[in-house]
């Protein structure tokens, strides 16, 4: 039977849920309150500059694939992706830059010339991640934990004690027990910071980061990230999904325990048989629902980690920033510190770590000729509240710290373009919880079994896609999710990757 399908929030949650149940048959609805599909994988487009508003990495490639295969598409052609190399340059304080190129021989050798026996210890190190990355495609991202059998796995059950101990374990310890060297342990560290956690308390586990980067690739989408955003769009208007931009939702019905539809901010009530919110899960849980069917009300966020919040700057800059390749991580010698300003203090730090991506160096389109297109990212704490006065100032200190480390002293006056996104803007444009940018973290008691699940406990057909619930955070992890939210509503318990016959 035709069912209606509401999502609330055009994400790349809910636009690759739509597509799902809409390919199953159902009539599905996205209700978005911008005025354009992506949320946080936005475009926006300035005096010529081109630019993705948030996600630049296109990592785990093998989700991409699979998610698009299931509409008969190769996401491969379709996106033109090219793997980028060098993957990526670090810059650190006080030692030279080092350039990860994604090739393990050439990787490996970079590792050893900075500290003897190095080089072996990254292969081990990735070796065991891509295990565990493997193991956790089979058994843990792609599963509601809903049958406990699929954890009595033989192949889980010989890993106990291993798995026991790279949960229990810190990222960072994990790290210290293969190389020694500052600059090396920050580069295997960095990306939780993608995960919106700190090395210092996120789970080693999540060492199946450094197999993305290192075994498996950066690749970039030919006409940038939001690229992905354009063909999920693409399939579901093939199939009939129908899009409702400007659409604000300010609550969802219910009747005798059932979510029975979503009324807008004008006022206007609409009705469906079942609404999947991939709206942030604090927002949806303490504004969208009345007290009486909240699952997760205001006491159960107290005890939740928020993630990190950011300032995003979007720079059009006349003339070529050499220094700069295509992804680049500028590391602080006061690591430590860094990550207990946000995470812990939750304080602005004095000079943080920045990413910052220049696309125009592999995408001539995303920049007038002879500019550059360069996006920085700081990442600071949420909850922080800034005036429109102190974020330009943190934007120009921010600035001035970037041109000190690539060694370009005119870098401010080279700006033809600039625009800034902060804590504040999360909030009021995705009705983030604490302004957070990435999502609730990945700690381990916000991780796999303990991450909110994707099901209202008290209202049957409501349900959540996207970030902040299973499996977590980031793009290909938010496909994963609208598959699971899928498999949860029909009902399919087996773990693993969808089925084309389960559509
Ligand atoms: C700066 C930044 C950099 C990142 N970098 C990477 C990266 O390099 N690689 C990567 O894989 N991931 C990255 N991520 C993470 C990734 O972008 C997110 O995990 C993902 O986009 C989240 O998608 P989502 O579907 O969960 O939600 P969102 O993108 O937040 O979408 C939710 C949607 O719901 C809408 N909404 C909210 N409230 C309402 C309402 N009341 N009514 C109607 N609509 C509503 C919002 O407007 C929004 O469009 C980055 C994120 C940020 C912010």
């Amino acid at each position: 039977m035709k069912r209606k399908v509401i999502i609330i929030g055009g994400g790349i949650g809910g636009l690759a849920t739509a597509n799902l149940f809409q390919k199953a048959g159902d009539e599905v609805h996205i209700y978005e309150k911008n005025d354009q599909l992506g949320g946080r994988a936005g475009w926006k487009v300035i005096n010529g500059f081109s630019f993705d508003t948030g996600p630049s990495w296109y990592l785990m490639p093998g989700v991409f694939e699979h998610y698009f295969d299931l509409f008969n598409l190769s996401v491969t052609k379709e996106l033109a992706l090219q793997k980028l190399s060098p993957a990526y340059k670090v810059f650190f304080e006080s030692h030279n830059p080092l350039v990860i190129t994604g090739d393990p021989g050439t990787d490996s050798q970079t590792f050893e010339s900075e500290e003897p026996g190095a080089g072996k210890a990254l292969d081990r190190y990735v070796k065991e991640g891509n295990e565990i990355y493997q193991l956790a495609l089979k058994h843990f991202l792609y599963t509601n934990f809903d049958n406990p059998r699929d954890l009595l796995k033989k192949e889980i059950i010989s890993q106990g004690p291993r798995f026991l101990k790279l949960l229990t374990t810190s990222i960072h310890s994990r790290v210290a027990s293969f190389v020694g060297s500052r600059t090396l342990q920050q580069i295997l560290e960095y990306p939780m910071v993608f995960l919106g956690s700190s090395p210092f308390s996120a789970p080693a586990m999540y060492s199946l980061m450094s197999a993305l980067d290192f075994k498996e690739g950066v690749f970039y989408p030919k006409n940038g990230i939001y690229s992905i955003i354009t063909l999920l769009e693409k399939v579901g208007r093939s199939l009939g999904v129908q899009y409702h931009l400007n659409s604000d939702v300010s609550s969802i019905t219910h009747l005798n325990g059932n979510a029975s539809g979503i009324t807008l901010s004008d006022g206007t009530r609409i009705d469906a048989d079942i609404v999947i919110s991939n709206a942030d899960l604090h927002f949806t849980e303490t504004q969208l629902l009345d007290e009486s069917v909240q699952s997760y009300p205001a006491a159960y966020w107290q005890k939740k980690e928020s993630g990190i919040s950011a300032l995003l700057l979007y720079l059009g800059v006349k003339g070529d920033l050499p220094q700069l390749q295509h992804h680049n991580l500028f590391f602080v010698d006061d690591w430590e510190k860094n990550f207990e300003d946000i995470y812990d203090k939750k304080t602005i730090p004095a000079s943080a770590s920045l990413y910052v991506c220049k696309p125009s160096a592999t995408d001539p389109k995303v920049a007038p000729k002879g500019y550059e297109n360069v996006f920085v990212l700081v990442p600071l704490p949420t909850g922080a509240t800034l005036s429109a006065d102190e974020t330009s100032t943190l934007a120009a200190k921010f600035i001035q710290q970037l041109a000190i480390s690539i060694d370009q002293p005119d870098l401010h006056d080279r700006i033809v373009t600039q625009d800034i996104f902060g804590p504040d803007d999360f909030e009021s444009r995705f009705n983030a919880w604490e302004g957070t940018a990435l999502g609730v973290s990945h700690l381990l008691k916000q991780s796999a079994f303990w991450r909110t699940p994707n099901k209202s406990k008290k209202l049957r057909n409501l349900y959540y896609v996207g970030g902040n619930t299973v499996p977590g955070v980031g793009l290909p992890m938010c496909l994963i999710s609208a598959e699971l939210v899928y498999k949860r509503v029909m009902n399919i318990k087996r773990s693993g990757p969808l089925e084309k016959s389960a559509l």
